[in-house]
Formats: structure tokens, C-alpha cells, sequence
């Protein structure tokens, strides 16, 4: 086939109208992937993903944010291109299978609704649901954000710290393991609150784990 006639043969193809053919970063032709294999191969997975454990609560980062991951997240969140979600959870749910988790529920970092307004969606409600089918888990409920909080930009140590104070609320007791999925770890004060907030209502494992760390 002349490469004309492949062109159109794809650009007629039914399934393309549906499936992307470019990589969404380099741009480069992909077979209905979102992103091409070089693109995939640049991305930093973390030699120690563990951050910190303290008592039931562990903390994890599985990639730098940069190149490939930083590029992705933010095609996600502010090109709103929800599709990249399936790939981004897909390297959540790769990192849960090889750490081997034991899990009975499945959470995201929970935004207010005016800031879910202004986003459309939101990025880890998206990945987590992608977790939840592919590991058969339910999306845990009764985990809220219930104090409006200003952007962590601009503000210094002690304002992040005290911005995100008491802003999450867990309604529910639970049972069983939990994962809360994250996009991007910076300073940890997200972390920190959601899961003391988990933890007032349950002795369980609760894992935190972000697709991504800011290293400085
Ligand atoms: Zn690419």
C-alpha cells in the first residue's frame, strides 16, 4: 500500500474515530496507543518508592515527576484529556500487583465540589475508578474534602501546612486494607491529612500512593 492509501485507510478506519493514533506528547503515529513506546521508556520509575511508614499508614511515590510523567499528568488535568487516565492508572495498577498489596478499598484525593467545577473532573477520581475495574475493588465512599483551601502555590511552609488543615473528613468506619491514589506528591501535607483522617476510623493498612513525586 503507497502511504497515501494508508492514510486514508486508517483515517477511514471506523475504529480510529475512536482510538487516538498519535502519541499525545511527541505526536509520533501510534496504533490506537495514547502514548508511543519512547515516550513510555523515558518515564523515571523511583528506586525506592516508599516515603515514609508511620504505625498502619504507608506513604509511596512510583515515578519522578518529569519528562513523560509530568507532560502526561498535565495533558490529564489541564489539556482535560480524560483518556490518558487508563494509562497512567494502568502504571498504578502494574505497581499494587509486583508490591503485592492486599486491598478491600480503593479511594482518591476527594475535591470540594466548586473545585471540581472548575476542573470537570477529577484526575484521581478517574484513575482510581480505572484500579477499581481492573482489580474488581470498590471505590471507597464517605472520604470528603470539606473545607475550601486556597492553591498550595505561593504559600510558604507553615501556610500549606495550615491550609490543608482538617480538610478532609472520613464518615464511615471501614474494614480491609485501603489505597488512596494520588497524582502528584509534593509536600506530603495532602497525605498527611487524608490518611490521619482514615485513620480515625479504621486499624486497617492504609496505603497512599502517588502516580508521581516532585524531587527537587
Ligand atoms: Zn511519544
Amino acid at each position: 500500500m503507497t502511504s497515501l492509501a494508508k492514510h486514508l485507510a486508517n483515517k477511514f478506519n471506523p475504529l480510529n474515530l475512536l482510538l487516538p493514533s498519535h502519541c499525545l506528547i511527541c505526536g509520533k503515529n501510534t496504533d490506537g496507543e495514547n502514548l508511543c513506546s519512547d515516550c513510555k521508556e523515558k518515564i523515571r520509575y523511583l528506586e525506592y518508592p516508599l516515603i515514609e511508614h508511620k504505625k498502619n499508614i504507608y506513604f509511596y511515590a512510583i515515578t519522578e515527576y518529569k519528562g513523560t510523567m509530568e507532560k502526561s499528568i498535565k495533558i490529564l488535568k489541564f489539556r482535560k484529556r480524560k483518556i490518558i487516565a487508563k494509562d497512567l492508572a494502568n502504571i498504578i495498577i502494574d505497581f499494587v500487583s509486583k508490591e503485592k498489596m492486599q486491598f478491600e478499598h480503593i479511594g482518591f484525593v476527594p475535591m470540594t465540589p466548586p473545585e471540581t467545577r472548575e476542573r470537570g473532573f477529577n484526575q484521581t477520581y478517574l484513575m482510581a475508578k480505572e484500579i477499581s475495574k481492573a482489580n474488581k475493588i470498590p471505590i471507597l465512599n464517605g472520604l470528603k474534602k470539606t473545607k475550601e483551601t486556597k492553591k498550595q502555590v505561593g504559600l510558604n511552609k507553615r501556610e500549606r501546612k495550615e491550609n490543608l488543615k482538617s480538610a478532609f473528613k472520613m464518615t464511615d468506619k471501614i474494614e480491609g486494607n485501603i489505597v488512596i491514589i494520588d497524582d502528584v506528591y509534593t509536600t506530603g501535607n495532602t497525605a498527611a491529612e487524608i490518611t490521619k483522617a482514615i485513620a480515625r476510623k479504621t486499624k486497617s493498612n492504609i496505603y497512599f500512593i502517588a502516580l508521581a513525586r516532585k524531587i527537587n
